[in-house]
């Protein structure tokens, strides 16, 4: 079995009956991988970015895929999949380094592979920075997804997401957005949550919906992890400067960067997005966590962070090595490579079988017995360096804004789930949150939980104002 896979590695296309009989077993039906073709090089150098750090790996190398690894992907991920959908995902590093006729080449063999009534989703994550007329021609007219990185209006973006002189990249970041606009093409906002943005939740949500139009949003928490030894280097940063080498990151060490988020205060800013979102804008802007929430209460998991186990979103770096994650682009999780071994076989390996089940497997007590256990999931293992409160190692770092999002916002989630069961939109619930919102009057406590007054919180329907620190927009302090 194991050779008639390896020799499948490098042969032209197998057709379904040999494809099921070479199909180890356990062989996951469909998974989601995260292919990036130029490695972790970027065009810019965001203080927060430790993929930055992976080029490490591969010392004194080119980070460009060939197009023999291109195809051997291509063709793989196609022969792998049994469900009838696949998403070829790009992402980086920045992928746009790759220029466009590399993506040309892509879709051309997704149309050589592509097995009779199969759909190919294609999805592309930018900083947005290169994107011109051909670019977004291209997007367009292969109905390509495209995930922007924005951290927020132009001050909050600025602080972290910076070119190689430290310069902000806002502006250059919204000619991206005006060529996504410009040609129709579909996209979704990811923004990471840090120290600088993390007490503006609502501003931030705001700024994506009025002023950029986005419907689809993510929100991904920035968490650097270091040890006592590498505290000092990592609050500096991921890139290459005078007086000290890049060093590879790896998940390993109990404290974090300045840059990362609080842990309470990723639960408050969720809370200051959901509460806005869940009286304006259900079934018309989606946010990815609220979603994955709302489908967990139907026993789904649609995110590997809050599904019970993972292992199924592999990283494929330039050259054809496959990891068992893209968080764990590192020595210990390289699975194989898709030249000597195919893809299936190496997602099926027992360590990568491992590598999923234990995210379950390694629970701590505290989350074993926690009242929103089957949302949470304990989270994602890569941030389990904290002590859970009975003093436990491997517990997530973020708990306490896990704990607080998942509390908080589960009326309104189960009010969504019984009108979805009813046979009625979720959208209903926005109704039904005004007429608490009257009954509970304009001076009791938000139910946000932040502990102010409802009229100065998420009462407040004034017009939005633009966002400047200091201002009103800005939120509190958990
Ligand atoms: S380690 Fe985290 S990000 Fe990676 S697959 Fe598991 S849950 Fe997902
Ligand atoms: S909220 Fe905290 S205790 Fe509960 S499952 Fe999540 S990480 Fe574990």
């Amino acid at each position: 079995m194991e050779a008639t896979l390896r020799s499948c590695a490098s042969s032209s296309t197998i057709d379904d009956s040999q494809a099921a009989a070479i199909r180890p077993r356990d062989a996951p039906p469909r998974f989601h991988l995260l292919a990036k073709p130029s490695g972790s090089t970027c065009n810019i150098d965001c203080k927060y970015c430790f993929f930055l750090s992976k080029e490490a790996l591969y010392p004194n190398e080119k980070h460009r895929m060939s197009q023999a690894t291109l195809e051997t992907y291509i063709r793989q991920l196609l022969e792998s999949h049994r469900t009838p959908e696949v998403t070829v995902a790009w992402q980086g590093g920045e992928p746009t380094l790759m220029k466009v006729e590399f993506f040309r080449r892509a879709v051309g063999f997704v149309e050589k592979y592509r097995k009779p009534g199969q759909v190919v989703k294609h999805t592309f994550q930018t900083n947005g920075i290169l994107l011109d007329d051909e670019w977004c021609e291209f997007f367009k007219a292969h109905d390509f997804l495209v995930g922007l990185s924005v951290d927020g209006p132009r001050e909050l973006h600025d602080t972290f997401r910076v070119d190689r002189r430290a310069q902000g990249t806002f502006d250059l970041v919204m000619n991206g957005w005006r060529q996504l606009r410009k040609h129709g093409v579909d996209f979704n906002i990811l923004c990471t949550v840090n120290a600088a943005n993390e007490q503006h939740g609502r501003a931030v949500y705001r700024f994506f919906r009025d002023e950029l139009g986005a419907k689809w949003i993510q929100f991904i928490p920035v968490i650097e992890r270091a040890t006592e030894q590498t505290i000092q280097l990592a609050n500096r940063g991921w890139s290459e400067r005078e007086g000290h080498k890049r060093v590879l990151y790896t998940q390993t060490g109990t404290l974090v960067t300045d840059r990362s988020v609080g842990a309470k205060q990723y639960g408050v800013f969720l809370m200051d997005v959901f509460e806005e979102w869940v009286r304006r804008d259900v079934g018309r802007v989606f946010v990815q966590l609220f979603d994955v929430t709302l489908e967990a209460l139907f026993g789904r998991h649609l995110l590997c962070i809050h599904a019970p186990t993972c292992g199924l979103g592999p990283a494929l770096e330039y050259n054809g090595d496959l990891y068992s994650c893209d968080h764990f682009v590192e020595p210990g999780y390289r699975l194989g490579n898709i030249h000597e071994t195919h893809m299936l076989e190496l997602l099926a390996s027992p360590e990568q079988r491992k590598f999923g089940s234990d995210k379950r497997d390694t629970l701590t007590a505290q989350c074993r017995q926690c009242d929103v256990r089957a949302l949470c999931n304990g989270g994602c293992p890569k941030d389990r360096f904290a002590r859970s409160k009975d003093g436990e190692a491997g517990h997530n770092y973020l708990c306490a804004g896990l704990e607080f999002f998942f509390r908080q916002s589960r009326p309104a989630m189960e009010t969504m789930a019984k009108l979805y069961r009813g046979g009625r939109p979720p959208s209903d619930v926005m109704a039904m949150i005004a007429i608490d919102d009257k009954r509970r009057g304009p001076y009791a406590p938000c139910p946000c939980g932040s502990g102010r007054k409802f009229k100065f919180c998420h009462g407040d329907n004034a017009p939005r104002r633009s966002f400047h620190p200091g201002s009103s927009e800005e939120r509190r302090t958990s």
